[in-house]
């Protein structure tokens, strides 16, 4: 029997559907996030990897960055041979010190990357100031921040690349890992979807080496249903913080520091994160009664063990170490009940 259908070498048509999951996603968070480009990638972390490599860090370069963060973005920092410095944080937003930035700026310095952490942005005007005065690039670690805004402008519109993740925990999550970079400039998007792609342009021409840094399709089709959905679940967040407050202020729990709402900001809520003195006590009560939560994170970066040889001590830097030492994460999901959030509020209020 022989086979009589034409067998096409490759077939484009049947590769065509899933690259338009990942098209389609890219044209839909740039526009959600009033950015020019989009590009998909494989997580966070490789999103900040590669807008370092884009704007061409090189070993012996510094970027000037927050140690109140997840580790991904001094790690990304550090894996191109660069060195993170690590500036203090403001004690109301939790986000980088603008004031601290210019200090830290040498020679060396070509990048500053704030992080708009637990969903509020990072004082980008004085930042993007400061950048621009000392020729250097701004890398938005967007990662906890999709839809956040700063006087009307989204998080990833303002600095050269957006950084976000897909990560599940994120308020918008995939079913796995994948993240995307908005940029404002064609050229640092060519460069960033080159380097996704093995510098491969076109196939089999390697003009840079990059890596494979792919959005899975799967994961684009996922996340293309639910960010219909991301709104409404924003606004989920923000009515739970608004009831935490009604509850902590009913009770008079003066001690307890609610997250800070600073003027002209969309806080996207990605955390719901209190500051106690009394740290060991709340989570104790939280955890007889089976409520979860978290610090996010116990150990400033500059504190770690694989940057010791930065030359950082307990010390350095005050306001990110006394942070690390008394800040908890509750929970702030959009699904969470008036009745779930008032048993979390007794829980805390038990410990004083
Ligand atoms: C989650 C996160 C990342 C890393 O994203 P992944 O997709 O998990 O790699 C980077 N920076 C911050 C601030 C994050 O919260």
């Amino acid at each position: 029997m022989s086979y009589t259908q034409p067998i096409p070498l490759l077939d484009l048509k049947a590769q065509y559907a899933p690259i338009r999951e990942v098209e389609g996603l890219e044209r839909e968070i740039a526009a959600y996030s009033a950015a020019a480009y989009g590009i998909g990638v494989t997580s966070g972390t490789d999103a900040l990897l590669i807008a370092l490599m884009a704007v061409d860090i090189q070993p012996g370069d510094e970027v000037i960055t927050t140690p109140y963060t997840f580790f991904a973005t001094g790690g990304s920092i550090h894996r191109l041979g660069a060195a993170p410095v690590f500036v203090d944080i403001d004690p109301v937003s939790y986000n980088i010190d603008p004031a601290a930035i210019e200090a830290a700026i040498t020679p060396r310095t070509r990048a500053i990357m704030p992080v708009h952490l637990y969903g509020q942005m990072a004082d980008m005007d004085p930042i993007m100031d400061i950048a621009a005065r000392h020729n250097l690039y701004v890398i938005e670690d967007a990662a906890q921040a999709i839809g956040a805004e700063y006087k009307g402008r989204r998080a990833g519109s303002i600095g050269h690349f957006g950084c976000f993740s897909f990560f599940p925990s994120k308020n918008l999550g995939g079913f796995g890992d994948g993240g995307m970079m908005t940029a404002q400039d064609e050229k640092l998007a060519h460069a960033a979807r080159l380097l996704r792609n093995h510098g491969a342009e076109p196939k089999y021409y390697h003009k840079v080496v990059g890596g494979n840094f792919r959005l899975d399709a799967l994961q684009a089709a996922v996340l293309r249903v639910k960010l219909a959905y991301l709104d409404g679940w924003t606004a989920g967040r923000q009515r739970n913080a608004a009831r935490y407050r009604a509850l902590f202020a009913a009770r008079g729990l003066a001690e307890i520091t609610l997250p800070t709402e600073l003027p002209e900001r969309r806080h996207i809520y990605n955390q719901f994160v209190i500051r106690t003195a009394r740290r060991a006590a709340v989570m104790a009560e939280l955890k007889a009664r089976n409520i979860g939560h978290e610090i996010y994170y116990p150990v400033p970066l500059h504190l770690q063990e694989c940057f010791a040889g930065l030359g950082y001590r307990a010390g350095s830097l005050p306001e990110s170490e006394r942070a690390a030492n008394e800040t908890l994460a509750l929970p702030i999901y959009p699904e969470l009940t008036e009745e779930m959030q008032a048993a979390i509020v007794d829980a805390v209020a038990a410990a004083y």
